[in-house]
């Protein structure tokens, strides 16, 4: 098969869907692998590196107009009258973009998210959501110290002693859990809160200590439980407890780094005006959900916190509100490496690896495969997403 790998086009992705380390294993498997010139560069792969590895290095026509494109942000319009009707197309394509969906079915491609997989053992290798939102706690974290004008970990100096700073986390995933791991390891005393209980020990265990809002309905306790590991919306009863006990952390806090988010729904709000309000002037705030909370009154997008705007770092009440909406493309060469991995992983299930020297398989699609056809999301001019 044809396999082509465009640079990306969005504002600020530094990613790229294949390295030299995936395209080698895709051409030894009898594949032909077409890179856009330059694909790489912000990543800090080079063309050299991928023509070594056996890829062609082709435009951008040659790359959009492969059989199979491999991407990491969905296509632009411009992008999609690139591609080859009947193409395939492997991205994280915004599952919960059902105008985005429409687009790709109208360009009859067949189009796999990644993002779609289901949280399971057998997918683990193919998480995209996990690879990604590992890189980004990380980064939040060297973000926050980095916009922070006091130090994280506490200092005995012959001039006098310095503080270690207060992280409190806000969510407990992926990204949260790296988060807590990060500041920790810079030294700063963390609490964390999420509506799973589960959490309570992942945090301990990594020297954070968890806030605590016991469930005091079955309601709560079931909700809380959330769906295939993800969160559900919580009843507005322990909503109330927990913003009380995260108000008086917050306060206290220097940094705040919140993750939250509930699938396919806006990000609950966690840090209220107030809350800001009641922070040390210089605390700084990353908030991971921005962009993803409900629309600010002025039409930007909030996130868990309704001061942040998505993009943009902005001072409100003396405090540094970050709403970076990319925080892994700052760290692109990593980033990806790890998300190249997860899409040679998938490639396995809808082109399985030939046996050493015969051709290379045909592009199929097994609807009793439960990762291909949660992600699968348009095929022969259709929607084709699941849930
Ligand atoms: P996510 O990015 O969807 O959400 C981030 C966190 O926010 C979640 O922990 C969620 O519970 C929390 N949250 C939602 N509403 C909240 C609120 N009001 N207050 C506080 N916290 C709130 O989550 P994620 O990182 O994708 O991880 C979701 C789950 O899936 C985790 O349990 C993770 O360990 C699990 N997981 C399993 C696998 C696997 O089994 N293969 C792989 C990856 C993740």
């Amino acid at each position: 098969m044809l396999i082509g790998v465009p640079a990306e086009t969005a504002a600020g992705e530094s990613r790229v869907a294949a390295t030299p380390e995936t395209v080698k294993k895709l051409v030894a498997q009898g594949h032909a692998v077409s890179v856009q010139a330059g694909a790489g560069v912000r990543a800090s792969v080079t063309d050299e590196a991928y023509a070594a590895a056996g890829a062609q290095l082709v435009d951008a026509a040659a790359a959009l107009g492969a059989e199979m494109v491999l991407k990491v942000r969905s296509p632009a319009p411009a992008e999609l009258a690139q591609m080859k009707p009947g193409a395939v197309l492997v991205g994280m394509l915004e599952p919960f973009n059902a105008e985005g969906l429409q687009r790709l079915a109208a360009a009859n491609l067949t189009a796999f998210a990644l993002e779609a997989a289901p949280r399971t053992t057998r997918a683990q290798s193919m998480d995209v959501l996990s690879s990604q939102a590992n890189i980004a706690g990380y980064k939040a974290v060297i973000m926050a110290a980095d916009r922070y004008q006091k130090f994280f970990p506490m200092l005995m100096t012959a001039a006098g002693t310095v503080k270690a700073a207060r992280v409190v986390i806000l969510g407990v995933g992926v990204a949260g859990l790296q988060a807590i791991a990060t500041a920790k390891r810079l030294g700063a005393v963390i609490e964390a809160s999420d509506v799973r209980p589960s959490v309570k020990e992942q945090i301990e265990s990594l020297g954070g200590k968890f806030i605590d809002v016991p469930y005091e309905t079955a309601e709560e306790k079931e909700a809380a439980e959330g769906v295939g590991g993800y969160a559900r919306p919580m009843p507005q009863s322990w909503l109330d407890r927990q913003k009380v006990e995260v108000a008086k952390r917050v306060a206290q806090a220097d940094v705040v780094i919140s993750t939250a988010l509930i699938p396919g729904r806006a990000a609950p709000v966690l840090i209220t005006e107030e809350m800001v309000q009641s922070m040390k002037p210089g605390s700084v705030i990353i908030d991971m959900a921005a962009g993803k909370g409900a629309p600010n009154a002025d039409g930007t997008v909030g996130g868990n916190c309704p001061l942040t705007v998505a993009d943009q770092t902005v001072t409100r009440h003396g405090v540094v509100i970050v709403g970076e909406t990319n925080l892994a493309a700052l760290v692109g060469a990593d980033a990806s490496s790890l998300y190249a991995r997860n899409v040679l992983d998938f490639l396995k299930l809808v082109l399985p690896p030939a046996p050493k020297g015969e051709p290379a398989s045909a592009f199929r699609i097994d609807p009793e495969d439960d990762i291909v056809a949660a992600c699968l999301m348009a095929h022969q001019g259709a929607v084709t997403r699941k849930s």
